[in-house]
């Protein structure tokens, strides 16, 4: 997912422009004018994971990173909705389905990425699968035949999800 908190080049509170300076040990932008301190805090992001009858449900994706890979539903958390909302609602967006979300498998950093994942299996209960805003297919894929992974937790993800499915490994 995008680095998208670079490059931020004027204070928020009075337009002047930044510059950096040691705060706490750590070197950050920072405005001379009014004091202001630019903080860069991570990104949440929701994924998740349905499967069925040994499948699993994934997404080819349309935006960048990773443009035309096959990947987990996911997408970040606006402010103003829970996690769990934005990963229903970025599973229906994509794909068309309604589902339920069964319980979370993990929450996956890394130092080198600003993104959090929090990831979550979930359950069909509504809708009709079709590719939506940000996907250009939807498909089921054989546990034994997934596409290449994307994403750094993708194996690590998917290891920790099929632990709730001990039968399809
Ligand atoms: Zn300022």
């Amino acid at each position: 997912m995008g680095d998208m908190q670079h490059g931020i080049k004027f204070c928020q509170h009075c337009g002047n422009r930044l510059s950096e300076a040691s705060i706490e040990g750590k070197t950050r932008q920072h405005c001379a004018e009014c004091g202001h301190v630019v903080f860069l805090d991570p990104k949440l992001a929701a994924v998740v994971l349905i499967g069925e009858e040994r499948r699993l449900l994934m997404v080819k994706r349309g935006v960048e990173p990773a443009l035309g890979a096959w990947a987990f539903p996911s997408g970040y958390v606006d402010r103003g909705e829970s996690v769990e909302q934005a990963a229903v609602r970025e599973v229906q967006e994509e794909t068309g389905l309604v589902v339920e979300l069964n319980t979370m498998v993990g929450l996956y950093s890394r130092a080198e990425s600003h993104v959090v994942l929090a990831v979550y299996d979930a359950r069909i209960t509504g809708g009709g699968l079709r590719a939506g805003y940000d996907a250009e297919e939807v498909d089921w894929f054989s546990l034994g035949k997934l596409p290449p992974l994307p994403f750094p937790h993708d194996t690590q993800i998917l290891s920790d999800w099929l632990g709730l499915y001990p039968h399809w490994r």
